[in-house]
């Protein structure tokens, strides 16, 4: 294959890229952005594979099939609930390559040293925290902040040191300077990562996939790949505005949460006062009866929602109260509700619901007041009034949905245990509020038996 062809082959993957990041930023479209996308990274890998660079095919051969076949137990045997830690361990597996890679250039000579190093620095930060985050998702240490005295100062000391390093490797090409900067960076990504607490993990993970696309970009300079260079600046810049967008819903500053949790509460968890108060069961015959009975119900779906896979029965419940008693039926989405940007999103839409019937977190807010009852099923952390009120809590600003202002508040869920941050949640002691206590699915099927009486 010809430099002239490959370059036409690169361009026409970079363009099939940026369509297919088009096509992801609506539900509608999605899938055929992800469709644009395997035919670019197809051609991509196709054309780099023939290319006159390569002359080891069996073990490139053999890698491809290797990886092909992990990827593709991964997305046939991962759970939708366990996206984000897959996630994760794609963004570190990004940053490890780049960390290898930069490696094997300066140790077969490079003079690339500026672009091997940032590749290095911003890989290895990647790799390690995203480990740290998979850890943290997937329950093998604990979600909330890990910290310990003087840690920001120590990040602090740990980036200034690794500045230093790179300047001093640039300086003075000395391979064990090179291994000495892998190992700091290495720890830098854990200690930015442990302190920050579990509601703030979307961030997180949106920063690091941010990171190992600016690390791609680094390596695509070090090996003079162009693709690499398009590729690595998409995957950085789309996920830089993520992390803008995240941050805003979720009222963060973003330089904050890029430090390890910097200015940030140290985000202990709360433990709630409920002045005795006890949660007041309801059931689902007495939740069918307020519902019919009202001229407004907005739904308000969650994490415990996507686990009991309810959608499809939510979307039913939600059509006998419109059509059959005439009830104005509207559903709220928060931006981080669930455990991945648009998991409810994608949720309703995969059950039919109307997109017109699906409200933002900003639009919504102001008819809580009006609503005559809020269905809150498997959400917790983005009702929890404590977010407005209690500066000591994790969830301090954060904007969440008011289902307190409605008049009557149903959560479903099986337990009066807390969400995914850890903190308790008030509301459920409310006057207004009935525990429908159970499985999303179980207890709405029953709601909806008992509309059908
Ligand atoms: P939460 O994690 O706050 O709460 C979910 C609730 O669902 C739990 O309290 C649980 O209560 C209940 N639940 C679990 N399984 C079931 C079931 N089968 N049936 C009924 N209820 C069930 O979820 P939210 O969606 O309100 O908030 C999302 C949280 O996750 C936020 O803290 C967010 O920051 C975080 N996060 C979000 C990510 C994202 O990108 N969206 C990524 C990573 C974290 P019980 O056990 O009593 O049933």
């Amino acid at each position: 294959m010809t430099n002239n062809l490959l370059m036409f082959i690169y361009l026409a993957a970079s363009i099939l890229f940026i369509l297919s990041i088009r096509g992801l930023a609506s539900p509608e479209t999605a899938r055929r952005g992800n469709l644009l996308g395997m035919c670019g990274m197809m051609l991509a890998v196709g054309a780099t594979v023939f290319s006159p660079y390569v002359s080891d095919y069996v073990s490139v051969i053999a890698v491809i099939i290797l990886g092909g076949a992990a990827g593709v137990y991964f997305a046939l045997k991962v759970k939708m609930t366990s996206l984000p830690q897959m996630i994760a361990a794609f963004n570190g597996l990004g940053g490890l390559s780049s960390v290898f890679i930069s490696a094997a250039e300066i140790t077969a000579g490079s003079e690339m040293l500026l672009e091997n190093a940032l590749g290095l620095i911003i890989g290895a930060v990647a790799f390690s925290g995203s480990a740290v985050a998979f850890a943290k998702l997937q329950g093998l240490m604990p979600s909330k902040a890990i910290v310990f005295p003087l840690q920001q100062f120590f990040n602090l000391v740990l980036g200034l040191a690794s500045i230093a390093l790179c300047v001093y490797f640039i300086i003075g090409k000395d391979i064990n300077v090179f291994y000495m900067l892998a190992a700091l960076t290495i720890v830098l990504g854990i200690t930015l990562v442990l302190p920050i607490g579990g509601a703030d993990m979307p961030v997180v993970i949106s920063i690091l996939n941010a990171y190992s696309g600016w690390a791609a970009v680094g390596i695509g300079f070090s090996v003079n790949n162009v693709l690499l260079i398009i590729v690595g600046s998409i995957v950085g810049a789309s996920g830089a505005i993520l992390s803008y967008i995240m941050t805003k819903a979720m009222n963060r500053s973003l330089i904050s949460v890029m430090l390890g949790g910097f200015g940030s509460d140290s985000g202990s968890e709360t433990k709630h006062e409920n002045g005795g108060k006890t949660a007041k069961a309801g059931n689902p015959a007495d939740a069918a009866f307020i519902m019919k009975n009202a001229s407004k119900v907005i739904i308000v779906p969650g994490y415990g929602m996507a686990v009991a896979q309810a959608q499809h029965i939510l979307k039913e419940m939600g059509d006998d109260l419109h059509k059959k008693y005439g009830v104005d039926v509207k559903y709220a989405i928060h931006p981080v509700a669930g455990r991945m940007p648009g998991h409810m999103n994608v949720l309703l839409a995969e059950a039919g619901v109307p997109y017109e019937d699906v409200f933002e977190l900003d639009e919504i807010n102001r008819e809580f007041g009006t609503a005559d009852a809020a269905y809150v099923i498997g959400a917790n952390d983005v009702t929890n009034p404590l977010a407005r009120t209690d500066s000591s809590s994790p969830l301090y600003g954060m904007p969440v949905l008011d289902v307190d202002k409605a008049k009557t508040v149903f959560f479903v869920k099986r337990s009066l245990a807390a969400g995914y941050s850890g903190v308790e949640n008030p509301l459920f002691f409310a006057d207004n509020t009935y525990m429908l206590y159970g499985d999303a699915k179980k207890v709405t099927e029953e709601v909806v038996a008992a509309l059908e009486k």
